[in-house]
Order: C-alpha cells, then structure tokens, then sequence
C-alpha cells in the first residue's frame, strides 16, 4: 500500500514538473515573440512615393522617408497618422544635375505646408537634409533649406552629409563635379561646421538638430527612444540592440524594411547621382 502511493506520489511530481517546464517555456516563446515582433517599419531602400503599397505592410511605429511628398502620398501618410514619424528630405539640390527628377525644395515646402494642414502633427516630421554636399554651394543651399521650413515650427532637423563611396565618386567625375576633397568623409572641420552652423539656426528657430552617423560629431539614430516617446508607444515597443547598418550608425536592431520589390537596393526613378545603392538596371 505505501508502495503504491509512493509510485502515485512521484507520477505526480513527475507530471506536475514536466508540465510546469512546459508551461515555462510557452510562456518564455511568448514573451520571447512579443520582442521580436516589435518591429519599427522603415523606407531607406528606395522612394516610398513610387511604392504606395508599402502603406500595406505597416507596422505600430514607422519612419518613413521621402523626397517626393505627392497629393497621394500626402493621403496616404495623412490617414496613417498615428504610427508615422516622416522624414521630409529636402537638400535643396533638387531637379539640378544632382538629384535630377527630385522636386525643387519650393515645390517640397508647399507639398509639406499642405500635409499639415491636412493635420498631420508637426512634432512627428522630420525636416532631413541629406546628404549635405561640403562645399560653399552645398552649404548655401543647405541654409536656404532651413530658411524655407524655419516658418513651419519644424522640431527636428537630420544632416548627413555625403559620403563618397567609389560608385558615387565615379559618377560625380562622369558629370565633372568637383569634390574638394579625396576622402570617404568630409574633413571633421568642414562637418563641424555644417554641424555649427545648423545648431546655430536651431538656437534661433527652435529646432534640435541630429546628425546622422557621422563620425567625430555626436549623432542620433534614424530610429531612437525619442521617436517611440513621441508616438506613445513606449509600454509597447522596447527597442534593443544595434542594427549594425554601417560602422557609425546606431539605429536599434528593431528597423524592418517596408518598401519591396525590383526597384528597391537600386537608385530610384528621383535618380540622385550620390545614391547609395547601384545605378538601376
Ligand atoms: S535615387 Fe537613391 S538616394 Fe535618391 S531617392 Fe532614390 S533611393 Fe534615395
């Protein structure tokens, strides 16, 4: 008799420990999913004005990039207000031989007065001005991007300026640009003082400025606690470790590309010759 309760007492300790284990590691796999589905949507590998289907794939968070704010992209990022933090992108080179089928940045300040009127909030955009090319026309040009948005209440500005990748410094040489310099970055003096510069308009218009991975001048990444805070998601998404893009840049591993297809990792039809990625096939 004590025999055989023995036997069921340790069946049951048995039962009861294996189950538990298994309960543990459901609820580990849970916890464990619920990190790596907080995924933050992106749009660095092409223009998301030529790939409006991308509002499809979506995540709770999402920082979308555009040179071209058109009338349905402007709808498009109006009626999914909640989970975007846009980056407008306006250098001031547009339609010149540097980014040929851009807009102008007149065109792009009067498409961006129209998105907020349309009540997109000001505190999720964005003003990007990259990449800034370092020369006395780069600079001017950058200046008079911020003299045109500096009316708009505009809360953050991003800089980057341009890197010269062999691909890119072969097209600059094809259309006889010159770069005064021979360098993969600019001189840390010439970035200082577009930094400089930039912070100067910031204490005047009220803006902050971020740099965007650039070596010797602190810098913010393209996705940080700051955009979460300001969509108020941050019960939601935990961002966590490094997506490790390139050696400066500190983006969180949570980034996921939306945008898919043939003409993304390849220059879009906005044709920009310091594009990163390979000319289009
Ligand atoms: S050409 Fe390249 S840099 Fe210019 S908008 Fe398209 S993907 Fe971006």
């Amino acid at each position: 008799m004590y025999a055989n309760n023995l036997v069921v007492c340790i069946f049951c300790v048995n039962f009861v420990s294996v189950n538990f284990v298994k309960y543990y590691n459901f609820k580990m796999e849970k916890n464990t999913e619920k990190i790596v589905n907080q995924n933050v949507g992106i749009t660095e590998s092409s223009e998301i004005a030529f790939q409006l289907d991308a509002f499809d794939r979506l995540y709770d968070a999402n920082i979308i990039i555009t040179k071209r704010l058109t009338n349905k992209l402007i709808d498009k990022i109006v009626e999914n207000k909640d989970k975007i933090i846009l980056h407008v992108t306006c250098t001031g080179w547009g339609g010149t031989e540097i980014e040929p089928f851009v807009p102008t940045m007149e065109t792009t300040r009067k498409k961006f007065g129209i998105l907020i009127e349309k009540g997109f909030p000001i505190e999720q955009c964005v003003l990007r001005i990259d990449p800034i090319i370092p020369t006395e026309e780069g600079i001017k040009r950058m200046q008079n991007v911020v003299q045109l948005f500096c009316d708009t209440g505009i809360k953050r500005v991003r800089f980057s300026v341009l890197d010269m990748y062999e691909h890119v410094k072969k097209r600059f040489n094809d259309k006889g640009i010159e770069i005064p310099y021979d360098t993969f970055h600019a001189p840390l003096s010439d970035r200082k003082r577009i930094n400089d510069l930039l912070c100067d308009f910031g204490h005047e218009y009220n803006f902050d400025v971020e740099a965007c991975a650039e070596p010797g001048i602190e810098s913010v990444p393209c996705l940080s606690q700051k955009d979460i805070d300001i969509l108020g998601l941050k019960d939601k998404i935990i961002l966590k470790g490094n997506k490790g893009q390139r050696s400066n840049c500190s983006c969180a591993s949570n980034k996921k590309e939306i945008l898919r297809g043939k003409d993304t990792a390849q220059q879009c039809l906005n044709s920009c010759i310091y594009c990163f990625w390979g000319s289009r096939r």
